[in-house]
């Protein structure tokens, strides 16, 4: 008879799957934890800072309603490791009136339902002068009910509950091969193998090396620092808050205000040019390629930072071609499910994916609030 080391497991502990990890112990499930490095030391720990939630996500129709259970997630894992890290700023949103940014932001809201305010570039130029050059078919979407969420406190509250509901964490173990057995999965590692009855897969840029029928890919993503010319340039969070904004090219760029002395976060999306990568071949040095064009961008766009950046790093992002993500068993079998591929968009989601990943992996609609639409948005099939 086999001897189980566990009933469930979770390989890769970025923000998903210590959600993951996270919800399922909550659940009162015996569950295991892997990674490969230290928490936190892969994933978005090289991107310090914040990063916007908002309900208006227009990427597919089913977004809302993740964003929602996500929300309420946010709320729980909050009080489960008493400490903040969800904070309710409003965000802004600006494009074209016409375009998939500010105008599927607007479009998402009332097909929603979701409270949002309408700037024309008029009002948007005097209410948020630090966003010039807006031109007049350009709209602001403010959403109040979105905010700041910080992404490497939300990963190691994650943890923290997971562990306190009694997940076993174990750091520096790289899983090489996972195998289907009779009744449950074997997790090979050069440490020992261990028999699992079930097993998620959040091994984020490395998914596909481990299952490799799930067609993700993954690219360098560099993140940049600028630090204003002046103090009280009119940068802090309440006049320069989180944004995603959209420009007559396609280039979407992305930022929030700081406090006090921090530098600002802002970064480029990429747009199709990159080549997908292996992910052990990323180069973590900064190239002048990274930032350079976001530079030149920015005199004429958000003035008043210093042309060069205070900061720059380089990491990396999973893709998953044609959908917004990957949530699946991706042989129908309900011993091995994964998650994955949200690209630069996805940090927000974690509490949401997690609780479907616990869904998912337990038998659907055992959680206490089912995310029926996350597995419809990420289904492989
Ligand atoms: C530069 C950058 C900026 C971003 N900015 C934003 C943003 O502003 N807003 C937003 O919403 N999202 C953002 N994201 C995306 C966000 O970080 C991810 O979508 C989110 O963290 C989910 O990632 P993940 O958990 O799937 O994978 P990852 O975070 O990549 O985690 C995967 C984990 O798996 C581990 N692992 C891999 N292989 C193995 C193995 N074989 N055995 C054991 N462990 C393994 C790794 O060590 C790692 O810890 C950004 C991402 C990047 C790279």
């Amino acid at each position: 008879m086999t001897r189980w080391d566990a009933e469930a497991a979770v390989v890769g502990l970025g923000s998903w799957g210590a959600s993951a990890l996270w919800r399922l112990a909550a659940r009162g499930v015996d569950v295991l934890g892997f990674d490969q490095s230290a928490v936190g030391r892969d994933a978005d720990s090289r991107q310090p800072g914040s990063t916007m939630f908002r309900l208006s996500r227009s990427e597919h129709p089913g977004l809302v309603a993740l964003a929602r259970r996500s929300r309420e997630l946010w709320a729980e894992l909050e009080d489960a490791a008493r400490t903040r890290l969800f904070v309710p700023s409003g965000g802004l949103v600006v494009g074209p009136q016409d375009g998939p940014t500010a105008g599927g932001a607007l479009r998402t809201a009332r097909d929603h339902d979701i409270d949002v305010r309408t700037f024309s570039a008029r009002a948007l130029r005097f209410q948020y002068p630090r966003h010039t050059g807006v031109p007049d078919h350009h709209i602001g979407v403010w959403e109040p009910s979105a905010g700041l969420l910080r992404p490497e406190a939300a990963l190691h509250a994650a943890v923290g509950a997971a562990r306190t509901a009694g997940a076993r964490v174990f750091e520096y173990t790289r899983i090489t091969a996972i195998d289907l057995v009779p009744g449950g999965v074997v997790l090979r590692s050069a440490q020992r193998d261990v028999r699992v009855r079930r097993v998620a897969v959040t091994a984020g840029p490395w998914l596909s090396r481990l299952v490799p029928e799930v067609p993700l890919e993954t690219y360098r993503a560099p993140v940049t620092w600028f630090r204003p010319l002046e103090a009280d340039a009119g940068f802090a969070p309440e006049e320069f808050p989180v944004f995603v904004r959209e420009f007559d090219d396609g280039r979407v760029l992305h930022g929030s205000g700081a406090e006090g002395d921090q530098d600002i976060r802002l970064s480029l999306e990429d747009r199709g040019v990159a080549k997908p990568t292996d992910p052990d071949d990323v180069d973590p040095a900064v190239l002048y390629e990274d930032w350079s064009g976001l530079a030149k961008l920015l005199p004429a766009k958000v003035p008043g930072l210093h042309p060069l950046p205070a900061r720059t790093a380089a990491s990396r992002t999973t893709r998953t071609p044609g959908a917004p993500f990957v949530l699946d068993s991706p042989a129908g079998d309900p011993r091995l499910v994964v998650a994955g591929g949200s690209g630069t968009r996805g940090l927000q989601h974690s509490t949401g994916i997690g609780d479907a990943l616990a869904d998912l992996l337990l038998g659907a609609g055992t959680g206490a609030g089912a995310v029926p639409d996350a597995a419809a948005i990420g289904g492989l099939r």
